[in-house]
């Protein structure tokens, strides 16, 4: 059974696919064209609905809800204008949020994990890292105040002001780049392999930094934080941040801060023609049969040895470029669409389309590209196999340099992982609570128009039958049932349909203005799991 997303474009039973019933046969490709100019999906999922109830089978169109623009701008832009929406949101907050709502939700992937989070929290050990590096500069610390949210200033004239922050950190030097270009100089004195390993865990030093401004500024800083490629292919971070905080601190913090990625080492290569085999439950040497050290082995020698160091340090470059804002002014909405600007391209995008292979920037991408793909993601990675090592929790299957993990590809060049940190009492929601929200502005102004909305969780996959069962049963369609312009041209009745009635409504309720206000409609509403009404937002 599949579960069913929030947003579903159109079931076989709507009028919509009744007038679909035979697809022109148009081109693919003018079809995708016209899908996008539509705003609709462009690579849509097709899948089969069954109620078990009446026995009633239907074919349902759902958007593939990508992030990346190279998959399908309808869904990225989308995305994205949701991201502009929950940055707008929380950046300048004046209430503080109820504890309750820093309780885990669902759907929570992007959020920051709770409390502070050691160099080792992934591996699960206790770690030797409490003690500051000797070379590491001092950092600012404040008695903390028990707020999120900045402080307001009065002016002589009384207006109240609300500062925020815009801070922009990047990754230090690997050598010298070509001005202009984002190429080195030399690529032969390239730090490739240090490039490589802070893209992977460029994430981890951005928590550590929050973690170090938080007793700098002494508030629990809240902050919205975009990463985002630079030219010369490294990952550098905006990030919003609410309450006004001193210059001094910011970069002190900067530069006193550092992450130490307390693993085996992983410097020599041990397996690079031959490949360690699977055998009596545990990854040998192809030869000898002898049992490579586990994981856990591997940390043990780590923590007993009083010499080992960690397998990477990384900091932050010297670099850091800070802003004040004030709340409701027009720099505040610019930033906002800068800081989400390039959230929908991928890592290796600025190197743009139609490089020819062998020139610089094709070499450059394909360097990074080589260094990403071997390197171990997380301590379950195959890639550890290469150095000797059985991977965390190794079970059969594992080879070095297939690791499913997105952090190897050349598109996302090391960086598999988020690329929107949000911190906890942003706004107290999750991603798919802004979904809601926004489909409820729209149902709101249906409802009022007294337009009948599409009965809500109709198709939910938690919707009982009275045996007790699901009532709903999904499925994927087997190919060659579905046909692709069949599903766009659907989507695109379907969406017509909705407008048509959504404008109709804001005519009837004389309400004007953008589809999405800033106001929330909901209140703390668990997010159903709901068919056909969330389209609304969807496709509109
Ligand atoms: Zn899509
Ligand atoms: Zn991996």
């Amino acid at each position: 059974m599949v579960e069913v997303p929030d947003d579903v474009a159109v079931a076989q039973d709507s009028r919509a696919s009744r007038r679909m019933r035979q697809p022109l046969e148009w081109d693919k490709a003018m079809v995708a064209g016209l899908a996008e100019e539509q705003g609709v999906c462009v690579r849509p999922l097709v899948r089969r609905l069954v109620d078990r109830v009446t026995g009633e089978a239907s074919t349902v169109v759902l958007p593939c809800g990508s992030t990346q623009e190279s998959r399908c701008t309808t869904c990225a832009k989308r995305a994205r204008v949701l991201r502009m929406h929950q940055c707008a949101e929380g950046w300048h907050s004046i209430d503080e949020l109820p504890d309750t709502d820093l309780e885990p939700t669902i759907g929570a992937g992007d959020q920051e994990p709770d409390g502070d989070e050691d160099d080792g929290g992934e591996s699960g050990r206790v770690v030797r890292s409490t003690r500051r590096r000797g070379d590491a500069a001092d950092l600012p610390v404040r008695r903390m105040d028990a707020r999120t949210v900045g402080r307001c200033f009065t002016a002589a004239d009384g207006k109240v002001y609300r500062p925020s922050m815009f801070v922009t950190l990047t990754l230090p030097s690997y050598g010298r780049i070509v001005r202009g270009q984002g190429v080195p100089v030399d690529p032969g004195r390239y730090n490739y392999r240090r490039a490589a390993l802070d893209a992977m865990h460029f994430s981890k030093l951005v928590d550590r930094w929050v973690q170090n401004l938080r007793r700098g500024a002494g508030f629990k800083v809240q902050y919205f934080a975009a990463i985002e490629p630079q030219r010369r292919l490294a990952p550098h971070v905006h990030v919003a941040m609410r309450g006004a905080i001193e210059r001094q601190v910011i970069r002190a913090v900067t530069r006193g801060t550092y992450f130490q990625l307390w693993w085996p080492s992983f410097d020599v290569p041990l397996y690079v023609h031959r490949s360690p085999v699977f055998i009596d439950g545990a990854y040998r040497d192809p030869d000898t049969h002898q049992e490579l050290k586990t994981w856990e082995e591997a940390l043990a020698d780590l923590d007993q040895n009083p010499d080992s160091k960690p397998a990477h340090v990384m900091r932050l470059g010297s670099q850091v470029d800070v802003k004040g804002i004030l709340a409701g002014t027009k720099d505040a909405d610019r930033t906002i669409s800068y800081l989400t600007k390039y959230l929908a391209k991928s890592m290796s995008s600025p190197m743009g389309d139609g490089q020819q292979t062998g020139s610089p920037t094709a070499k450059h991408h394909d360097r990074l590209a080589a260094e990403v793909r071997w390197l171990p993601c997380t301590p379950g990675c195959g890639n550890w196999l290469r150095y000797g090592i059985q991977p965390k929790d190794a079970g059969p299957g594992l080879r070095a340099g297939s690791c499913p993990s997105k952090a190897h590809d050349a598109e996302h060049l090391g960086l598999g992982g988020r690329r929107v940190l949000v911190s906890r009492k942003w706004t107290g929601k999750t991603l798919d609570v802004h979904r809601a929200d926004r489909a409820a502005v729209v149902r709101q102004v249906l409802e009022e128009a007294g337009v009948q909305v599409a009965e809500r969780d109709r198709c939910a996959a938690d919707v009982l039958a009275p045996d007790g069962e699901p009532r709903f049963v999904w499925s994927e369609l087997p190919p060659g049932e579905s046909s692709y312009n069949a599903a766009i041209f659907a989507q695109i009745l379907q969406r017509q349909e909705w407008r048509a009635q959504y404008d109709k409504a804001k005519r009837a309720t004389g309400r004007t203005g953008s589809l999405v206000d800033n106001r929330s409609a909901t209140t703390a509403r668990t997010p159903r799991r709901q068919c056909l009404d969330t389209q609304a937002t969807g496709t509109l």
